[in-house]
């Protein structure tokens, strides 16, 4: 594996090339791709002047695949081998199934593998398939578009999405030949598309409303660094509940209700659609369904709709509870989503925050936007100084070092991605290995550290103890992955590991490790101190015990062995005895005065050692 593999922003460049990035919204129900051009961040459209791609992608038995619209349109017809929705799957294992698949029109197969699979004409296919396909028809366009390959992309992802949701997320754009720079929170991006990262600081709310889900986040933004406070959100709230309210509606004033034939059903969710879309613009609206003909003014689609939208509200109110806020202190409300064109949604949210919220940027297309400026960003097209710092490494993270003490090699609140390097040194002579545990946390010693990652460094030249020079790199990318590489310099031998140290750490987790750390910081320096005795003492001893094994018969005398004998016992023992370091610093210094003669001796006769046989000329 390369050292530096994920290029680092802004330094990835040179300053005249431009590099084609582009921003991803990979949605439930629709997709977008977007592009910085001339300064401006856009959506792309299709050859029909078509921005969404409907998240859609349907299997045929010849073993061929459409997406989007065509796809979304066998959806009633053939819905097995329809696969829509997939955003809900990504990620789940096998055992998550039993929750979602009831819901679902697939069949799924028997399989031992985690990742559940479903049954089409065109053979088993996962999410994960299905999304990489979403994502290459977006490529292809941009790069129809772009005149040239993209380098890199930025792909949206739920703010609530877990590691293995986000992997899944990248596995999808490796499928589909992308090179990811970073996944980004929806949220976040739609932010971003505000320009609201470059105010200084404020709490955001995110309000996103979208076809078959409603999410609200909080975030909080402090010098650049977007905070997820709290997420919440119903993920079986949306636009779809409308048209589903409307349609009952359209039935019931034309004594359809109980009906039972499908295209029925389907034609009054249709025309619900278009009715909904049309009074977002209008007072009211003519509507058809069979033979019934009729008039849906804005009055009663108002009250279908209301309950809908106090729902959101609730779990808008939940979240700032969550989040321990109250909703004057957010500064500005971001809105996303096709349903926020909704005029009653818009209403709501203000009253509710109190505010106006922000929307002047298409809510389709908002998400795709700040991921597009992201993407220019990471790409390297824009100065340094308009880097967006998205990330920190919550905790520092570093390495075990001799004496069970932690070297800090990235501290805490770093933004990522980052790479760090840093010297070590073997600690005994003709020492060929050397173990790296690496660790994560504020304390100084590793039993108050997390630790996160072992890996043994091996064919280390054999050299006295301090000569070998051993490269540590720690390299963070932009998604907090954690890769440690070591590499023995004058040999380059390397060994490395790669980690994920947020896996499996709660913020609340975090927040006591850093609670702990402030609490125990004087006990910790005096313990660090004591430590870093201990090993020098160690040295001293090993290395005396070294030089006796190897010259101290010939270069002593019997009284002299015996006297530096004593000293270093007594050195011994107060390394097992002392617990104030500056006492034991001390007894060091003893030892080292007590043998200067010796190692004095030793110096001159391995310089006579090496020019026995030689002219003085030759040095
Ligand atoms: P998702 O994030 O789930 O992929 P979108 O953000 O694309 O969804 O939103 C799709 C929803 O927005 C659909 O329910 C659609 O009917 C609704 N929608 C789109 N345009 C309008 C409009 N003009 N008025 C009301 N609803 C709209
Ligand atoms: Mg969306």
């Amino acid at each position: 594996m390369a050292l530096l593999q994920i290029s680092e922003p802004g330094m990835s460049t040179a300053p005249h090339q431009h590099r084609f990035a582009a921003g991803i919204d990979l949605g439930t129900t629709n997709s977008l791709i977007a592009t910085v051009r001339s300064g401006v961040a856009e959506t792309l459209p299709d050859e029909h002047g078509e921005h969404l791609l409907p998240s859609v992608v349907h299997y045929n038995a010849e073993g061929g695949v459409v997406v989007g619209q065509k796809a979304r349109m066998k959806a009633s017809q053939d819905p097995q081998n329809t696969l829509a929705s997939v955003k809900r799957l990504m990620g789940r294992g096998k055992e998550d199934l039993t929750l979602l698949a009831g819901h679902l029109p697939y069949t799924f197969a028997e399989t031992d593998s985690s990742v559940p699979r479903i049954k089409t004409v065109a053979g088993e296919v996962t999410a994960i398939e299905a999304s990489a396909k979403i994502l290459s028809v977006l490529k292809r366009r941009a790069e129809e578009t772009l005149g040239g390959e993209l380098s890199g992309v930025v792909i949206t992802v739920p703010a609530y999405f877990d590691e293995a949701q986000r992997e899944a997320t990248r596995d999808a754009a490796k499928l589909a030949d992308l090179n990811v720079y970073r996944l980004i929170n929806e949220p976040t991006a739609a932010a971003i598309a505000y320009g609201l990262d470059k105010k200084a600081e404020g709490i955001i709310a995110v309000y996103d409303l979208g076809g078959g889900t409603f999410d609200i986040s909080i975030l909080r933004l402090s010098k650049g660094v977007f905070e997820v406070l709290a997420t919440g959100g119903n993920s079986a709230l949306g636009g779809d509940d409308f048209d589903h309210a409307i349609a009952q509606w359209l039935l019931e004033q034309a004594e359809l209700e109980q009906t039972h034939d499908p295209s029925i059903l389907r034609q009054a969710l249709m025309v619900a659609r278009d009715a909904k879309e049309a009074l977002s613009q209008q007072a009211a609206v003519d509507v058809q369904l069979g033979e019934w003909q009729g008039r849906l003014d804005n009055t009663v689609y108002r009250q279908l709709i209301e309950p809908l939208v106090k729902k959101t509200l609730m779990a808008c109110r939940r979240a700032l509870r969550d989040a321990e806020l109250d909703k004057d202190q957010v500064v500005d409300i971001v809105m996303v989503g096709g349903s926020t064109r909704v005029p009653l949604v818009r209403e709501q949210v203000a009253a509710f925050f109190e505010k106006e919220p922000l929307v002047d940027i298409d809510p389709d297309r908002v998400v795709a936007i700040g991921a597009a400026q992201q993407a220019d960003v990471l790409a390297g097209n824009k100065p340094d100084e308009e880097m967006l710092l998205l990330d920190v490494i919550p905790l520092s993270l570093g390495l075990e070092m001799m004496g069970g003490l932690v070297e800090k090699v990235i501290a805490r609140n770093t933004t990522i991605p980052i790479t760090r390097a840093q010297e070590f040194t073997t600690f005994k002579d003709g020492q060929t290995a050397l173990s790296i545990h690496v660790l994560q946390g504020e304390r100084e010693t590793v039993e108050h550290n997390r630790s996160l990652g072992k890996f043994v460094l091996r064919g280390i030249p054999p050299m006295v103890a301090g000569a070998a020079r051993i490269k540590v790199t720690f390299q963070v990318d932009a998604d907090g992955l954690l890769s440690v590489y070591a590499e023995e310099t004058t040999t380059g031998t390397r060994a490395s590991i790669e980690i994920k140290p947020s896996y499996g750490l709660t913020d609340s987790e975090i927040e006591t490790m850093l609670k702990d750390s402030i609490a125990h910081a004087g006990d910790d320096m005096a313990l660090r101190s004591l430590r870093e005795q201990q090993v020098e003492a160690d040295r001293s001893l090993q290395a005396l015990d070294a030089a006796m094994q190897s010259d101290g018969e010939q270069l002593l005398n019997e009284s002299e062995r015996k006297q530096l004998l004593a000293a270093r016992d007594k050195l011994a023992r107060e390394r097992e005895n002392q617990n104030d370091s500056e006492a034991l610093k001390a007894a060091i210094k003893v030892l080292e005065k007590a043998a200067e003669f010796y190692v004095e001796r030793r110096m001159n006769r391995s310089v006579r050692d090496a020019m026995a046989g030689h002219r003085v000329d030759e040095f």
